[in-house]
């Protein structure tokens, strides 16, 4: 099978966050079941794309509204990531260092898109499947359906996977010219309350829809910023498949990211040396427990009830263990958060910023991860941590639910709390200072979690088959 992935992100070509993750290992277990997987993204200004070797394969010319424009697609020579890489080039507008986070990123976002559709147009054959990733690929399924020059793909079958649907990419009726000239009839393809949406004509044109997790699919039909009434309609294309996780870049027994490897037989071991060297570097007390939390410092994530419910742990619990904090996001909460550095009695620290590898000593040197989202599609953090034996205190919400099992339930080994609120974090805390009391339970529950399997195996197994079904139909 020919599987055509197109998205914003890429790990390791450019990633904010799991959709990079998601994209750039998917692919790569296609390709080792025997498919062709490509993935085409667009061509930041990234460190990736300046330390390999590339080949011009297209140079197209085409237009978003009336502003005409040159793009290049090259691809990756050497195969390196497992699957065949391509990236798009707009000069003005994808030539940037970020991925999102610039005003004109509507503008960005659709250009991609027009230049991918405009190049698979002119293949001399169709790709089995193109799979479209969140709302910046949402409306390639209503091109390939509805805008003139591109009918001859209206055959090739569409999936839309939601990583996350906080994220629609709206934009105004007054940009509706920027797509190619289109069935005006179809405009409800496009349109949900009174803008377009992609990301809802991506429901609406993809063939099939996936979310990332199973009950994140179920909380959509309730919560969907907007869109619950869609899903509803729509059910009937719509499944939950849960996200693997890449066991070859994330194992502590190779982890390019640090030198103190460990397997589960070692881990008590291996765990304490990493440790070790976060209390060393972010001045925290190696005795007592260490809970993190990595991610981005938004709502969604809970990470503005951290202040509050670090601040009652340590009033309430008493200053029994350390919290360290990396992520970034609204500039108000780091902020805050970096303020409290100043109170901290060795117990607390704070890194505000975006770094991979700090990312993978904390998965390695925490003893618990913290995950007190509001909404979690899946969630990848969770099963990071597991695999690097640090065991996990979340929400029961969304993808944390499908994987991790409160350590009080039958064969259970995290923590779970039901309230992203301060009472329900602090009690989740202090249940976790306790637990760690216990030093034979965490250890066997440390040797039980870096054994589950999150591999990507039976994921890539479910889209297999969804891309089946619409190929036979
Ligand atoms: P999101 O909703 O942000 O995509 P996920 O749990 O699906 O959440 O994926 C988050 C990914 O981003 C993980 O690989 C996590 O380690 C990484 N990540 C998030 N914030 C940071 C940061 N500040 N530094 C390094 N890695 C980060």
């Amino acid at each position: 099978m020919e599987i055509v992935h197109v998205s914003a992100e890429c790990y390791p070509v450019a990633k904010a966050g799991g959709l990079g993750d998601v994209v750039g290992a998917l692919p790569k277990y296609q390709h080792e079941l025997g498919h062709v997987a490509k993935v085409v993204m667009p061509m930041y200004r990234t460190r990736f794309l300046y330390n390999n070797e590339w080949e011009v394969v297209h140079k197209g010319y085409t237009h978003l509204g009336s502003w005409w424009f040159n793009y290049t697609i090259i691809k990756e020579k050497t195969n390196k990531l497992g699957f065949d890489l391509y990236l798009v080039d707009i000069y003005g507008l994808l030539d940037r260092e970020k991925v999102y986070g610039y005003d004109d990123d509507t503008e960005r976002f659709t250009a991609f898109q027009i230049a991918v559709v405009d190049w698979i147009a002119v293949w001399n054959h169709h790709p089995d499947v193109v799979h479209v990733h969140d709302h910046q690929a949402g409306l390639i399924p209503f091109m390939f359906k509805f805008c003139y020059q591109y009918q001859h793909l209206q055959n090739i079958p569409t999936v839309l996977t939601i990583h996350n649907a906080q994220y629609q990419g709206w934009m105004g009726w007054d940009k509706s010219h920027y797509l190619p000239a289109w069935d005006n009839w179809k405009a409800g393809m496009l349109e949900w309350n009174k803008t377009i949406n992609p990301l809802a004509s991506g429901i609406r044109c993809a063939w099939k829809v996936t979310t990332v997790s199973p009950s994140y699919l179920e909380e959509l039909r309730r919560e969907a910023n907007g869109l619950e009434a869609l899903l509803e309609y729509e059910k009937g294309k719509c499944s939950g498949i849960l996200n693997g996780i890449d066991s070859q870049v994330w194992d502590p027994s190779v982890d390019s990211y640090f030198e103190e490897h460990y397997t589960p037989a070692g881990v008590e071991e291996g765990k304490l040396q990493s440790k070790k060297i976060l209390c060393d570097r972010f001045n925290l007390d190696i005795e007592k427990p260490l809970i993190t939390f990595i991610g981005r410092l938004v709502g969604e994530k809970g990470a503005d009830l951290l202040p509050q419910a670090i601040s009652d742990s340590f009033y309430y619990i008493g200053r029994k263990m350390n919290f360290l904090i990396l992520g970034s996001g609204s500039p108000g909460l780091e902020a805050r958060l970096s303020a409290m550095k100043g109170l901290t009695r060795g117990d607390f620290n704070v890194y505000i910023g975006y770094d991979e590898g700090l990312s993978h000593r904390m998965y390695a040197g925490a003893d618990f991860i913290l995950m007190p989202s509001r909404v979690e599609p899946c969630g990848l953090n969770q099963m990071y941590a597991m695999r690097y034996g640090t065991i996990p205190i979340v929400r029961n919400t969304g993808g944390l639910r499908d994987t991790v099992v409160d350590y009080g339930d039958t064969d259970g080994y995290g923590i779970r709390f039901n309230y992203p609120s301060v009472g329900d974090i602090t009690q989740s805390i202090w249940r976790a200072v306790e637990l760690y009391r216990q030093t034979a339970v965490v250890g066997s529950i440390r040797s039980r979690i870096m054994g589950l399997d999150f591999s990507w195996e039976s994921s890539v197994r479910q889209y297999l088959e969804l891309y089946g079904g619409m190929i036979v139909s």
